[in-house]
């Protein structure tokens, strides 16, 4: 019998509303009961945790990493990526398909999924929407679905082609599954390195504008209600990383008309501005780019109003000799899966007075619907205890050099968190502690 005792944890549970002190009982990986503090004093377990001044709550659950493995696994491996993932309080990642070669047949899929890959954490996996990527012949969705896939994105590359969309939608949504789309019109983006603006024109560097987000979010959305009222089905359009004001009003748009559409945000997008980049620092180079002040204020409007369902980091490692080029040549991503909470406590909670169990809920509970899972994501007994421990206040400095990831390209060395992670419990076990 594998027991674990929180005790006098601040429990907060955005799926059941409790947001109180509690005790609760892991058994056997999962969560075998929750009560008033001090309900367990007789029993007997192996393993007391006292969580005096610690927030419990679901696991955190990152719907969009990269993990580069199979093929790029000096920048990081499964292994390394999900041991980040759990110091940032995450118990589930959802690993994109981009890899080398791109995961887009059930035997990559498997590959990837396979205990041998050593994840410290409950990993997914999307597949890729179309093979190798290419925009053209979808993947074989159904297989997939079957091995495992928890949805399908040709992430780093958007699809473009109408008629390829609305098929990868149509099947998709057979299956019950999201397609994950990066809203990017490449027709419009060719040798551009940063967003469009001011800041790109000081640089001397070309920049993306922001229609060439909104252009395809639009594009997809209209696809969902053309299909809706065609073939009576409801697909769900998940956007990824979403960083201009104009997507996102075209998001809050289709929900209103009750179309199936669920958006991510990235920390760095409501953190930092495209101002970032002064001094061509290559660390804060990814796609979609950081946006000028008002999108970035934007993104927190529509984090604030429910807009945004959930927080996802994009977490993208590369090696320092890759970044450290001249900015043009330099790939785009920066990691993430560390800082994620402290900037989202910061900024978020502190500056823009989001109550920390919303901010949980971004996290958690909002990101598993997305990728349908059915007993993670809440505090409910029965579920996998997948649990974070958390310090809701103390103020800490983030440094690169001790990340958990074998990359260290973040544009936040050096830079103020809010709230730590403490604990981080993946099915019972104790997978990080700080
Ligand atoms: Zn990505």
């Amino acid at each position: 019998m594998t027991d674990l005792l929180i005790r006098n944890a601040h429990l907060i549970d955005p799926a059941s509303g409790l947001d109180t002190q509690k005790d609760l009982l892991v058994r056997d990986g999962r969560i075998a009961a929750i009560e008033h503090p001090g309900s367990f004093t007789a029993l007997e377990v192996q393993d007391t945790i006292d969580a005096a001044g610690l927030v419990l709550a679901p696991g955190f659950i990152d719907v969009h990493v990269h993990l580069r493995e199979p093929g790029q696994t000096w920048k990081e491996t499964i292994a390394t990526g999900t041991r980040a993932a759990a110091a940032g309080g995450y118990t589930t990642v959802v690993a994109m398909p981009n890899t080398v070669p791109v995961n887009d047949t059930v035997e990559s899929l498997t590959w990837m999924l396979a205990p041998e890959r050593n994840s410290a954490i409950h990993l997914l996996a999307m597949s890729a929407a179309t093979q190798g990527s290419m925009g053209e012949h979808l993947t074989h969705y159904e297989a997939l679905a079957i091995a495992g896939a928890v949805g399908f994105t040709d992430d780093g590359k958007p699809i473009l082609d109408d008629h390829v969309m609305r098929a990868a939608l149509v099947v998709a949504a057979r299956l019950g599954l999201p397609i994950s789309q990066h809203a990017e019109d490449t027709r419009l983006t060719g040798g551009c390195s940063m967003n469009a603006g001011p800041v790109a024109f000081r640089l001397g560097l070309r920049g993306m504008t922001v229609e060439a987000e909104s252009n395809i979010v639009e594009r997809d959305i209209a696809l969902l209600r053309e299909i809706e009222s065609d073939e009576g089905l409801r697909p769900h359009l998940h956007v990824q990383h979403v960083s201009t004001a104009k997507a996102l009003s075209a998001i809050r748009q289709a929900k209103q008309q009750g179309l199936h559409v669920s958006c991510e945000a990235a920390p760095h997008h409501f953190t930092l501005t495209d101002e970032a980049l002064e001094g061509y620092n290559t660390n804060a180079k990814m796609n979609p780019p950081l946006r000028a002040e008002a999108d970035r204020l934007a993104v927190i409007e529509a984090i604030l109003d429910g807009t945004v369902d959930c927080i996802a980091t994009d977490h993208a490692p590369h090696a320092a000799h890759e970044k450290e080029v001249e900015f043009e040549r330099a790939p785009n991503g920066i990691t993430g899966i560390e800082t994620a909470l402290g900037l989202a406590l910061r900024v978020l909670h502190r500056e823009h007075g989001l109550p920390v169990a919303h901010v949980v809920a971004l996290m958690s509970n909002n990101p598993a619907k997305i990728v349908c899972l059915k007993d993670r994501g809440s505090l409910a007994v029965g579920n996998y205890a997948d649990i974070v421990l958390f310090d809701p206040a103390v103020e800490w400095t983030f440094a690169a050099a001790q990340s958990l990831s074998k990359s260290k390209n973040t544009p936040f060395d050096q830079s103020p968190m809010l709230g730590r992670v403490h604990a981080t419990i993946s099915e019972g076990r104790i997978v990080h502690r700080h």
